[in-house]
């Protein structure tokens, strides 16, 4: 964080609500911001300027009438570039889209800016949000603004890296197997997947369609909850989006943690983590006790073949998903002979090698004589872990775990050995296959001043207790723990 200060939904109010500040002024702010940080980070893909102070002008206007301000008037955000917005290029961090523009907003973007939010521009991330590390973008690997020399996390780490560096005062990410919950740990922000089908899909571009979530990203939970009520609820264009209802996040945040039942899963806590991580994240479990929440030991016995279970559904998924980029309809195409020449060199070209791997694994799984071994066997084994997630919540209200087994790592430690960066996903992708939600917050630093996440898992449409625990969390000092 940089010197400049650090809004949050509720000063940005306050300060317009009392002029001491305009919409048009603070937009003014962070684009200066990220002009002079972003050559270095590379979390913006894209900025749009006209459509930010347009809104500014809006919000202003309303201020001037005396008008009530909806509630993220005039918060400056930024977009993950795998979520379309209409008029400003989305390219899914992929040199097949460099060059889309969407005729027509994700719904998630309409209802922030129907809610008042000043949208700054798209962020970086993973192509196609494949990844743990964001240096499977085509336009280049973001920087850790904690440590520069360091990942940000994938596949949102441009979001992650804009809300932790003050670029941006909250973000929406995508998590498929952990992409807003991971790069929120690595950068020291709090990052939250909502329950799958809480917040429509409706232009989000598809990457594992059973498993894509869109979440925000912010700088306290308070924050993170005001978005996603606004983000959350049913869309008609999104069959997935569930009719149920939303409650008041903020409202329920201040509810007493004293009593809550925590389950502490064994097998997240065994061999693999490094040590500093674990230290901080027993003790964040020993905060939670001290606020009165009661610890309950669980198994989870299904946890050890998540990362196969998901690295064979999420590819079966891409592989179809990504099929529509065949340089006739739209995107990029590079011209051949014949059309099979065509289909050849766009492909070839556009996407890169992690996309690639993810299109054959996928297709390998899906074809017949090999359907049943892999892809139907995962979807069995993902209905178990769901079953676990089950029946734990018949016994707790909430999961604690960790985010990531290790802290940032260097750039390009990890790129050699695609198994080694799937790893990285251990403790988030099962309750992406279980589609339940849960949130990241930090929880202290390392000796290396590396910021560690602590994971707080909930029931399915519980997200109400998942960020009332991590309110709890964060002021009684969780994140300086
Ligand atoms: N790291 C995981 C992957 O590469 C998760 C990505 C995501 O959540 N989008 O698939």
């Amino acid at each position: 964080m940089s010197t400049a200060e650090q809004w949050t939904v509720d000063s940005v109010r306050a300060a317009l609500g009392a002029k001491k500040v305009s919409a048009r002024e603070l937009t003014t702010e962070y684009y200066a911001r990220i002009e002079k940080q972003n050559p270095e980070l590379n979390a913006f893909l894209a900025l749009c300027p006209e459509r930010a102070y347009a809104q500014a002008e809006r919000i202003d206007g309303k201020i001037a009438r005396g008008e009530p301000l909806p509630p993220l008037a005039g918060v400056p955000m930024a977009i993950k570039d795998v979520i379309s917005t209409r008029g400003v290029t989305t390219t899914c961090g992929s040199r097949i889209l460099e060059n889309y523009i969407p005729p027509y907003d994700a719904w998630a973007v309409e209802c922030l800016e129907r809610a008042g939010a000043v949208l700054l521009g798209k962020t970086n991330c993973d192509e196609f949000a494949m990844g743990s590390s964001n240096e499977n973008s085509a336009y280049g690997p973001v920087r850790n603004p904690v440590a520069r020399d360091r990942v940000p996390g994938g596949s949102s780490g441009g979001s992650a890296a804009a809300v932790a560096a003050g670029l941006a005062v909250a973000a929406l990410g995508t998590d498929t197997g952990g992409s807003i919950r991971q790069p929120g740990a690595l950068c020291g922000v709090p990052g939250m997947m909502p329950t799958y089908g809480r917040v429509s899909r409706y232009g989000l571009i598809a990457f594992a369609s059973s498993l894509d979530r869109i979440g925000p990203l912010a700088t306290s939970v308070r924050d993170a909850a005001a978005v996603l009520g606004v983000i959350a609820g049913r869309d008609p264009n999104d069959s997935t989006a569930a009719a149920v209802s939303v409650p008041d996040y903020l409202a329920g945040l201040q509810q007493p943690v004293k009593g809550l039942r925590i389950g502490i899963p064994k097998e997240y806590f065994a061999e693999g983590m490094d040590p500093a991580v674990r230290q901080k994240v027993e003790a964040g479990v020993e905060l939670l006790k001290c606020l009165g929440c009661q610890p309950v030991e669980l198994r989870m016995p299904h946890t050890d073949y998540a990362i196969a279970t998901y690295y064979v559904i999420a590819t079966a998924e891409a592989s179809s998903n990504l099929a529509r980029y065949d340089g006739v309809r739209y995107g990029l195409r590079i011209a051949g002979s014949t059309l099979l020449e065509m289909y050849k060199k766009t492909r070839g070209r556009g996407f890169g090698s992690e996309v690639k791997r993810r299109i054959m694994l996928g297709t390998y799984a899906l074809s017949a004589g090999y359907y049943d071994a892999y892809y139907l066997k995962a979807q069995r084994v993902r209905t178990l872990i769901a079953r676990d997630f089950g029946e734990a919540f018949g016994h707790v209200d909430a999961i604690i775990t960790p985010t990531s087994p290790v802290p940032a790592f260097r750039l390009g430690e990890r790129t050699a050995e695609p198994l080694q960066m799937y790893l990285a996903d251990i403790y988030t992708v099962t309750g992406s296959l279980a589609g339940v939600p849960g949130i990241s917050v930090p929880c202290g630093k390392t000796p290396a001043g590396l910021p560690v996440g602590l994971q707080i898992l909930g029931p399915r449409f519980g997200e109400a207790s998942v960020l009332q625990i991590a309110q709890a969390f964060e002021e009684a000092g969780g994140y300086t723990i």
